[in-house]
C-alpha cells in the first residue's frame, strides 16, 4: 500500500510513536511503564486522524509483555482530552495496576487475546465502518487483490455469533473467547484482523504503529472488496501465487 494514502499524521505514528516529543520534561524521573503509556497514549489521539473512529468508538492498548501489563484508553474519554496519565494500566489477570480512570469497556477482550494469541503486542478496536458491515453482514472480507494480500494472508475471519448465556455471562471476555475460537487453526500474526459478529474489528500486531496500521488497511481492503463484489458478485479470489 501506498504511504501517500496515510493521513499525515498516521505516517509519523507509524513511523515511529518514539519520534515525537516526549510530553515529560527530562528532569522527571521516568516512572516504570512510562513507554507503553506514552506509546498508548499518542495511538489513542492518533485514532480521529485515521478516521477509523467515530464517538468515542474505539480504543488501543500497548503490552509490555516482560512485566505481563498492558496500557489501555479509559473509557469514555474523548480522544483530543486524553492525556499519557489518564492510560489505564491493567495486568493480565485484570487487576488495574495504576490508572484513575475506568479502563475501557473491552477491556477483557484485550487481556484475553493477550493471554491466550502469541504474539500480540498492541491491539487496535474500531468501529471503522466497512470492516463493521462485513461483519454485521456476518460475511468475512475475501482476499481479491494483492492490496488486501499485503497485510493478510487469507480472508479476514467472522466470529460465531456469541450465545444468549454467553452474552449474560461477559460479553466482553467472551467476545475474546470467540475470537481465540476462530483463531484456533490460524496464525494470528498472518491474519492480524477479525471481525467480530454483531460487533466491529479488532487488529493487532507484535507493536502498536503495526496495529494501528493493519486497521487502517482493515478499513482499505473492506471497501475494495464490498465494491469489487458490487460489480461482480463472483469475483474469483486472488491466485495463492499471487500472496
Ligand atoms: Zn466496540
Amino acid at each position: 500500500m501506498s504511504f501517500a494514502a496515510f493521513p499525515s499524521v498516521l505516517i509519523r505514528v507509524i513511523c515511529g510513536f518514539s519520534s515525537s516529543p516526549s510530553p515529560l520534561p527530562l528532569f522527571f524521573p521516568v516512572k516504570k511503564y512510562q513507554s507503553i503509556r506514552n506509546d498508548c497514549w499518542e495511538a489513542n489521539h492518533t485514532l480521529p486522524a485515521t478516521k477509523l473512529v467515530d464517538l468515542t468508538f474505539g480504543n488501543v492498548s500497548i503490552l509490555d509483555p516482560v512485566e505481563g501489563i498492558f496500557a489501555i484508553k479509559p473509557s469514555g474519554v474523548p480522544y483530543a482530552d486524553l492525556r499519557p496519565a489518564d492510560m489505564v494500566l491493567v495486568d493480565l489477570e485484570g487487576q488495574i495496576v495504576d490508572g484513575k480512570l475506568k479502563p475501557s469497556s473491552d477491556t477483557p477482550t484485550h487481556r484475553n487475546l493477550y493471554k491466550n494469541l502469541p504474539g500480540l503486542r498492541a491491539i487496535v478496536h474500531t468501529h471503522s465502518r466497512y470492516a463493521t458491515s462485513f461483519a454485521q453482514a456476518a460475511r468475512e472480507i475475501p482476499p481479491l487483490g494483492t492490496t488486501h494480500a499485503d497485510h493478510f494472508d487469507g480472508p479476514i475471519p467472522v466470529t460465531r455469533a456469541l450465545t444468549p448465556s454467553e452474552i449474560a455471562r461477559d460479553y466482553e471476555w467472551e467476545t475474546g473467547n470467540v475470537i481465540v475460537e476462530r483463531f484456533k487453526n490460524l496464525n494470528p500474526l498472518h491474519i492480524p484482523a477479525v471481525l467480530v459478529r454483531h460487533h466491529p474489528p479488532f487488529a493487532w500486531a507484535p507493536r502498536g504503529p503495526k496495529a494501528l496500521e493493519n486497521a487502517y488497511a482493515l478499513e482499505v481492503c473492506a471497501p475494495l472488496a464490498f465494491q469489487s463484489l458490487l460489480l461482480n458478485p463472483a469475483a474469483p479470489p486472488l491466485p495463492r501465487a499471487l500472496h
